[in-house]
């Protein structure tokens, strides 16, 4: 099996005050980061290689707009007066834990984003849908707020809102219990459905956030969109309690000053003649057996197309010192020690990326819907990105 090494450097403070600190990761080895092992895609030094806008990457926040990828379908996107998370999901628990209730990683959540972020700038956390892996560490975030007013707006289905809820004082969970409970959070249940599949959920500073019915995909091995239904109204959860509402995975569309980014945790885009065309889009590879990623590129024709949640995240992110397993490139690798497809391969991520040039760009430049094909780019993990230049050039 062909190993893909990356090392992490740990050295010097960088993330807040904690011990625990990160300043450089060596993508060395790692497709999509590393000359010898195929294409440049690091969206930094291929702006530069090509001439296009400059976007800059650091590992701590820049002035002006930026964007960074937390793993899974995690994303912080902020500006000097605003910051949204979409998905943000810290915990990672390991498989082994998943067969008894779940434990949000208050320390992991608090070193690894919280201390990284100005709460007060805080505004919205968008959630595209309630399986844990998206929605788990969101309470535990909004727990920093005793006073509901000052808490950051959720959108999400009305599990999302549910499950939230449910996380009530009296609880028997200490940060709960101290932060009052969250019954009273301002949450912005969308029920999107066939008769209303778009909906706006609000302006935040200078970000204009619009939600679109979007479908979860079904995983490539089993005809199965992880568990589903009603959620219990107290936790603590197990997994399978984090249940999708109608199938529904949340579309979010980010304005900001004439750039429009759509963030899609599907490779399945219901409707994507509804949302128009988009300078970025950031959609989710994984189980994508079923996709229509190429019409995504004909109706929404973005610039760049940047692919999401391909990291192993049963992995914790104190396991950075052995980063390839974090990033889950070192695949397959076998859950609970079982035979078979492993679950953590189903990202396929270097399959996607000989996909896209072959399959999904071709096929959509043919519908000559298309003008110019869009770039595929990755972001590091935890590396802020600049999109200022992307701005400017409007
Ligand atoms: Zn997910």
């Amino acid at each position: 099996m062909k190993q893909f090494l990356l090392l992490l450097i740990l050295a010097g403070p960088a993330f807040g005050n904690n011990s625990k600190t990160i300043t450089e990761i060596s993508y060395a080895g790692v497709p999509g980061y590393d000359a010898a092992a195929g294409p440049i895609l690091e969206w930094s030094s291929a702006s530069v290689e090509n001439a296009e806008p400059n976007i800059k990457s650091a590992v701590k926040a820049m002035p002006g707009l930026r964007i960074r990828w937390l793993g899974t379908f995690g994303y912080e996107i902020s500006d000097a007066q605003t910051t949204i998370l979409i998905d943000p999901f810290i915990t990672r628990p390991k498989p082994a834990e998943l067969l008894k209730p779940i434990v949000i990683d208050t320390s992991a959540v608090q070193h690894y984003l919280l201390s990284t972020v100005d709460l007060n700038k805080l505004a919205a956390i968008l959630v595209t849908h309630s399986h844990y892996d998206h929605l788990e560490d969101v309470p535990f975030i909004l727990a920093q707020f005793p006073d509901a007013n000052n808490r950051p707006i959720v959108a999400g289905d009305p599990n999302t809102a549910r499950i939230i809820q449910s996380y009530k004082h009296g609880s028997g969970i200490g940060w709960v219990d101290r932060s009052g409970g969250l019954a009273d959070s301002r949450i912005n249940i969308l029920n999107l459905n066939n008769d209303n599949p778009t909906v706006e959920v609000g302006t935040f500073g200078r970000f204009t956030i619009t939600a679109f019915k979007g479908q979860h995909s079904r995983y490539d091995y089993v005809p199965w969109r992880g568990p589903k239904g009603p959620v219990k109204d107290k936790p603590p959860y197990n997994y399978w309690d984090y249940k999708l509402y109608n199938n529904l995975s949340i579309g979010y569309l980010v304005e900001t000053n004439g750039l429009r980014i759509y963030f899609s945790d599907s490779p399945l885009v219901l409707n994507p003649e509804l949302i128009g065309q988009v300078d970025i889009l950031i959609q989710t590879i994984t189980s994508r057996a079923e996709n229509n990623i190429s019409t995504c590129l004909e109706e929404l024709k973005p610039n760049y197309y940047i692919p999401a949640h391909y990291d192993n995240f049963f992995k914790p992110l104190d396991a950075f010192s052995k980063f390839d397993t974090v990033i889950g490139l070192d695949l397959p690798e076998n859950i609970f020690d079982s035979p078979g497809p492993s679950l953590v391969n189903y990202s396929r991520y270097n399959e996607f990326l000989n996909e896209f040039e072959t399959q999904y760009v071709p096929q959509a430049v043919a519908s000559k819907k298309l003008d110019r094909k869009p770039k595929l780019r990755v972001l590091k993990l935890f590396y802020y990105y600049s999109l200022e230049s992307l701005i400017l050039k409007y």
